[in-house]
C-alpha cells in the first residue's frame, strides 16, 4: 500500500475505548458552537498529514544536517514548510520545529537571555491585561528564571498607551521589548513597538500565536517586518496541527536554531510538520484572505451584538478575531456565564478584564473568538444570532426553559454550518 494515512478501521479494531473517546470528542465537535478564541477546526488533509507515518522518524537537526540517516523525505516535507513560512509571511528565516508555543518562546529565552540574570529584563503585558502564561507568569519557567517587568493597558480606553509603554522602556531599559497577547482585542502598532526597542536597544520579540492567522490572510497588522523574532502557534486562527514556529531575522537564525534544537528539543515532530506545510499552503489560497476577513467582520458583529444585548465590551470593539466582554452589566459572573452557555452548548471562557476587581477564578469577562465559526462559514449574521441567544441565557442563567430553547437554537445553527460533514 503506497498511499496510506490514518486508519480508523483500524484504531477501533486495536482500541476500542479510545476510538469510542475519539468518536465523541467529534460529535462535541459537532453539536457544541466553539467560540474559544484560540481554537479552530484544521483541515482534512492536516488531518491526514499528522496520521501519517512521519510519525516515526527520528530526524534531529535540520533538513540536510540531520543525525540520522533516512531523512530524505521529511527533509522535503519540513523544508516545503521552511520555505512556504518565510515566503507566506516575508521572513528572512523560519523554524518549523518548535512542538508548542510555549517551547517556541522558551527558544527565544535561551537564544537571548541568561537563566536568573535580573539586569536582563524583558517588558511584556502584565498577564491580568492579556499576557500569557509564558510571559513572566510565576508558575511558569519564564517567570521563574527570568525577570519580566509589566505595562498595562489605558484605564480609560483599555487599549495599549505607546507613550507609557516607551516610559517604561526608558525607565526599566530591557533586552527583550515583548508584544502579542492572548485577549487583547484592538490592533497593535508594531511600528510604535520598532521605536521604542530601537531607543533603548532593545530586542522586538512579538508573540502573535493568537493572529497569526489572521496576518496570513492579510486581515491584521504583520509583525514581521518590524520584529527582530515572531513566535506564533500553528493551531489557532492559522487553522494548522497543533504545534508552532518562529520567523526572525537572518542575524538571530543561528541563535533561535539552536534554542530550538538541542537545547530546548530533540527530536522534531515531522508528521506535524508535514501538516504544518500543508496548513501554510491552504493559508496561501485566495479562499483563507476571505476566511480571515470574515473572521474578523462576523468578531465585529459578535462584539456589536453582545453590546446590544447588555455586555459591556472592553476597548470598545474589536479588530481582530476575538472580543472580550463584561458580564458585570447583566449580573453575572465570568466563570457563571461560561457554565450557562455550555450548558447550551456554547463553549468559551471566563477571562479577566483589565483592572478586574474579580479574582481570577471568578472573573469578570468572557473572551469570545470567531476562528472556529468563521471555518464552519459562519458570517456576520450568524454571530449575530448568537449574540442574541447569549444575552437571553446570561439574563436568565436559571432558566431551564430559556435554556432548553437556547439549545435547540445552537444545534439548529450547528446543523445548517456541519463540522467535517
Ligand atoms: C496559545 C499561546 C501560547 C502557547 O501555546 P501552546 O501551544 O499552548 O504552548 C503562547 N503565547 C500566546 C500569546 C498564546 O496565545
Amino acid at each position: 500500500m503506497r498511499e496510506y494515512a490514518a486508519d480508523w478501521e483500524a484504531l477501533k479494531t486495536a482500541d476500542p475505548q479510545v476510538a469510542e473517546a475519539i468518536a465523541n470528542e467529534l460529535d462535541r465537535e459537532r453539536s457544541q458552537l466553539r467560540l474559544i478564541a484560540s481554537e479552530n477546526y484544521t483541515s482534512p488533509a492536516v488531518l491526514a498529514a499528522l496520521g501519517s507515518t512521519m510519525s516515526n522518524k527520528y530526524a534531529e537537526g535540520y533538513p540536510g544536517r540531520r543525525y540520522y540517516g533516512g531523512c530524505e523525505f521529511v527533509d522535503v516535507t519540513e523544508q516545503l514548510a521552511i520555505d512556504r513560512a518565510k515566503q507566506l509571511f516575508g521572513a528572512e528565516h523560519a523554524n518549523v520545529q518548535p512542538h508548542a508555543g510555549a517551547q517556541a518562546n522558551m527558544a527565544v529565552f535561551g537564544a537571548f537571555l541568561t537563566p536568573n540574570e535580573p539586569g536582563e529584563k524583558v517588558l511584556g503585558m502584565v498577564l491580568s491585561h492579556g499576557g500569557h502564561l509564558t510571559h513572566g507568569s510565576p508558575v511558569n519557567v519564564s517567570g521563574m528564571w527570568f525577570n519580566f517587568v509589566g505595562y498595562e493597558v489605558d484605564g480609560e480606553t483599555e487599549q495599549l498607551d505607546m507613550d507609557r509603554i516607551r516610559d517604561m522602556a526608558l525607565a526599566e531599559r530591557p533586552k527583550i521589548i515583548l508584544s502579542g497577547y492572548t485577549a487583547y482585542p484592538r490592533e497593535i502598532d508594531f511600528a510604535a513597538f520598532r521605536e521604542i526597542a530601537d531607543e533603548v536597544g532593545a530586542l522586538l520579540w512579538v508573540d502573535a500565536s493568537h493572529f497569526i492567522g489572521l496576518v496570513a490572510g492579510g486581515a491584521y497588522p504583520s509583525p514581521v517586518p518590524y520584529a527582530d523574532v515572531v513566535t506564533f502557534t500553528t493551531h489557532k486562527a492559522l487553522r494548522g496541527p497543533r504545534g508552532a514556529m518562529i520567523v526572525c531575522k537572518q542575524e538571530h537564525a543561528k541563535a533561535i536554531d539552536k534554542a530550538v534544537f538541542p537545547m530546548m528539543q530533540g527530536g522534531p515532530l515531522e508528521h506535524c510538520i508535514a501538516a504544518k506545510a500543508v496548513a501554510l499552503k491552504e493559508a496561501m489560497e485566495p479562499e483563507f484572505k476571505e476566511y480571515a476577513q470574515r473572521v474578523v467582520r462576523s468578531a465585529r458583529a459578535l462584539a456589536a451584538g453582545l453590546g446590544d444585548e447588555g455586555l459591556r465590551v472592553v476597548s470598545g470593539g474589536t479588530d481582530s478575531h476575538l472580543v472580550l466582554a463584561d458580564c458585570r452589566p447583566l449580573g453575572i459572573t465570568g466563570r457563571d456565564a461560561e457554565k450557562a452557555c455550555e450548558e447550551v452548548g456554547i463553549a468559551l471562557n471566563k477571562n479577566s478584564i483589565p483592572f478586574d476587581p474579580n479574582p481570577p477564578s471568578t472573573p469578570s469577562g468572557i473572551r469570545v473568538g470567531t476562528p472556529g465559526p468563521a471555518t464552519l462559514g459562519m458570517d456576520e449574521a450568524e454571530m449575530r444570532e448568537v449574540a442574541g441567544i447569549m444575552g437571553d441565557v446570561l439574563r436568565s442563567p436559571d432558566d431551564v426553559g430559556v435554556k432548553e430553547k437556547a439549545r435547540e437554537r445552537v444545534l439548529d445553527l450547528m446543523r445548517r454550518f456541519p463540522a467535517y460533514p
